[in-house]
């Protein structure tokens, strides 16, 4: 395995998504919201958010791919689609792993909105904002981050390291 620098612990991640879940709760309390995980890279944190939500939350799936090895090609394809009937009326939040250049978000709040919820935002546990090429910001962000190809608690590099219980950037020999 190659070497790893941690740059957020287990702890720090369980810190954060508490607070991010007490945050959402306090949004909507007792109506219900459907959780919409990006998948594969938001698995873990879709986890640990909905574990430590308090209200009514339902959970739906989505898989779109726009990357190849370590670089974005903004070309997005979906994989998985969502069935329209799970969300039209609903109060969604999808969760993502990370926003880089937007070009991914951008496409699943278009995709998302066309199925016309009830309200609609999103939630990421990383934000790379000075990668930024679309003009969008998702409303709940766990932690901005610098310009670095991060992997662990779900993200990874040509589909390793999504187990790592931290978040960390591989040193490059
Ligand atoms: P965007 O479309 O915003 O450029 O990229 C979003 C997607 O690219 C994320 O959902 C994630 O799958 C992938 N991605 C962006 N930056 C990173 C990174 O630093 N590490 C990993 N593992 N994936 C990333």
């Amino acid at each position: 395995m190659e070497k790893i620098n941690v740059l957020f612990t287990q702890e720090e991640i369980e810190k954060r998504v508490k607070e991010l879940a007490n945050e959402l709760y306090e949004k909507y309390h007792d109506e219900e919201v459907t959780f919409v995980c990006t998948l594969k890279g938001a698995v873990f944190f879709a986890c640990d958010l909905l574990k430590n939500y308090k209200g009514d939350a339902r959970i739906e799936f989505l898989r779109v791919s726009s990357y190849e090895g370590e670089s974005s090609t903004g070309k997005i394809n979906l994989k998985l689609p969502l069935k329209a009937e799970n969300i039209h009326g609903k109060n969604v939040v999808v969760v993502e792993d990370i926003v880089d250049t937007g070009y991914t978000l951008n496409y699943i709040r278009n995709y998302v909105l066309e199925m016309k919820p009830k309200s609609y935002i999103e939630c990421t546990l990383l934000d790379k904002k000075s990668r930024r090429v679309i003009d969008i910001n998702p409303t709940y962000s766990g932690f901005v981050i610098e310009d670095l190809f991060v992997i662990g608690y779900g993200l990874d590099y040509d589909q390793k390291y999504r187990n790592l219980p931290y978040i960390g950037v591989v040193v490059k020999e």
